[in-house]
């Protein structure tokens, strides 16, 4: 059995607007049942969208069972306004708003809640994020509006001090988690943070000439050096690609090489046991 707990049905992995385009105002039924195909055919049957606000996700999540694959989408990811996301996502500028969407994806059908709270890294350049992570306190309320909602919390999370105050609310799975450091990876694995850390979106970026090659694989190396830590401190880690970013064609099978490299020995233990953790709370 295959997972893929990162993945965005709307992206195609080569523009994102001409990607979104084609699912609106409807999304592509033609084109979704061909994604789908791709991965019933590599042997996945479990895939964790990671949401879009077109309804690409939840026409997928309705057409899925006939391809042998349960689906699971938050709807629209939840970004506040002027922060990373908003490309993507449902806006929000204060947490009354936030709760109210909440409420609103719970009427809708969502699996889960997910929510933006730090920028992404900068390719050309390591240790870089576009932007600082929320402040502690304003995570601690995200996670709790969405707790007390009963839905688990996917978070967009990047650099130790965000991912320390994520796992310490309560936050369910960390994706991404650039920057990381031991204090972080010992929070998350005290509170049974389960990180996705998408290694794919870095990985295929090599040799492509896009970015820096070598701020690249500086980037590469942070991230697989802390999955390593984090494996043999017992942290649960899952495979998550993030298909549909720009490299990362859906049915990539890079991440679970670049794991594999990352984490000696139990590398296949350790992402089914992830999967698994991914599979009971979403
Ligand atoms: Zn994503």
């Amino acid at each position: 059995m295959r997972a893929d707990c990162h993945m965005h049905m709307v992206l195609d992995a080569i523009e994102w607007r001409s990607a979104i385009a084609r699912h609106n105002p409807v999304p592509d039924e033609p084109w979704i049942r061909e994604i789908l195909k791709t991965y019933q055919d590599l042997g996945f049957t479990y895939l964790r969208d990671g949401g879009d606000r077109w309804g690409a996700g939840v026409k997928a999540r309705e057409l899925a069972p006939e391809y042998g694959i349960t689906y699971r989408t938050p709807l629209a990811p939840l970004c506040k306004a002027g922060h990373y996301g908003t490309f993507i996502g449902e806006k929000y500028e204060n947490f009354k708003e936030y709760a109210e969407l909440v409420k609103k994806h719970r009427a809708n059908g969502a699996d889960f809640i997910k929510i933006m709270i730090s920028g992404l890294m900068d390719f050309d350049r390591c240790g870089v994020l576009t932007e600082p992570g929320f402040p502690a306190g304003e995570i601690r309320e995200l996670s709790y509006i969405a707790h007390e909602e009963g839905f688990s919390v996917m978070a967009h999370c990047n650099g130790a001090p965000t991912a320390i105050a994520a796992a310490q609310y309560g936050v369910d799975s960390i994706e991404h988690g650039a920057y990381l450091n031991d204090e972080a990876l010992h929070a998350m694995k005290e509170a049974g943070c389960i990180w996705c850390p998408t290694l794919s979106t870095v990985g295929n970026l090599r040799g492509k000439s896009r970015f820096d090659e070598c701020a690249v694989g500086a980037i590469l190396k942070t991230a697989m050096e802390n999955v390593s830590t984090f494996a043999a401190m017992g942290g649960i880690i899952a495979p998550g690609t993030d298909a549909g970013a720009w490299a990362v064609p859906h049915g990539s099978l890079t991440e679970f090489e670049l794991l594999r490299e990352a984490i000696e020995g139990n590398a296949d233990a350790v992402m089914e046991h992830g999967t698994q953790a991914i599979i009971d709370r979403f």
